[in-house]
């Protein structure tokens, strides 16, 4: 099969490219570079069974075992979500808060893969970070990944929430928790229906996770900390709420991801009274 030739560009094309690279093992270039190449017929076999699961739904990042979040390559499994582009916008607002040489305590609450704790980790060398998932094989994900990017300055933990870190305070706390809303339509569709539910699926209302942390982060930050959440297009306001019911009015706001969709909320907390 002359299959290397045949790819062009689409999303199809992407896709089959990445299937392409995950049978032979090797990059774009390769594949670039290699057009004139046959696939043996063991390679056509396992492309075709591949392509045979995506046409059923699987996502591709399950397929291959991988996806790219912040720059850096991490084993996805279906035992955690898939990183998604928008939740670099997560990152950026840490590091934004995160001098280069600081030593602050960062905490990252529900990690999956790890992605967001180890991006983090990765960008400040010195920052004390501290990852936690409630599933014990996103647990284990993680620190794969965190041990493939040579990452020493991150701790994963195995807990529910705060109840992994107890006692312990932070410059900034950000969360990537489940937030959709156990009848959204969307779970039937696309690749949520492969992603780990306990992962996506809030409550009946999307934003009972969210809560849960925003009412006990003010015992774990220090004065000053940021909390920063993730959620849902329309739930910006609804987060805002609940930081102000809080008592985290200072500097609170919502970020728009690229796609312009209200993406993350935060504010922080006040400094401590004379
Ligand atoms: N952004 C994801 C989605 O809507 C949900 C991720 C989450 O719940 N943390 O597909």
């Amino acid at each position: 099969m002359d299959a290397l030739r045949c790819l062009g560009g689409g999303t199809a094309v992407v896709e089959a490219r990445a299937l392409l690279r995950h049978v032979l093992g090797c990059d774009d270039s390769y594949l670039i570079t290699h057009g004139e190449q046959l696939l043996s017929s063991g390679q056509q076999e396992a492309f075709e069974a591949l392509a045979v699961r995506r046409r059923r739904g699987e996502p591709v990042a399950y397929l291959t075992g991988s996806r790219e979040f912040f720059g850096l390559e991490f084993k996805v499994t279906p035992a955690v979500l898939i990183p998604r582009p928008e939740t670099e916008l997560l990152v950026e607002l840490v590091l934004e808060r995160v001098p280069a040489h600081s030593a602050a305590g960062v905490l990252d609450l529900g990690t999956g893969s790890g992605c967001v704790a180890i991006a983090i980790a990765r960008q400040r060398p010195q920052a004390r970070v501290v990852a936690v998932d409630a599933a014990a094989e996103a647990v284990a994900l993680a620190r794969e990944n965190a041990a493939r990017h040579g990452v020493r300055n991150l701790d994963i933990v195995h807990g529910d929430w705060f109840a992994a870190v107890p006692g312990q305070r932070f410059e900034v706390i950000a969360a990537n928790p489940p937030y959709v809303a156990a009848n959204d339509p969307h779970l039937a569709a696309d690749d949520l229906r492969f992603e780990p539910r306990p992962a996506l699926v809030a409550g009946p209302d999307g934003t009972e996770c969210i809560a849960v942390i925003v009412d006990a982060a003010r015992e774990h930050l220090n004065p000053r900390g940021w909390l920063l959440i993730e959620h849902g297009h329309d739930q910006g306001a609804r987060v805002r709420a609940l930081l102000s019911a809080a008592g985290f009015a200072r500097q609170m706001r919502t970020w728009r991801d690229l796609a312009g969709i209200e993406r993350v909320s935060g504010a922080q907390l006040d400094p401590p009274c004379r």
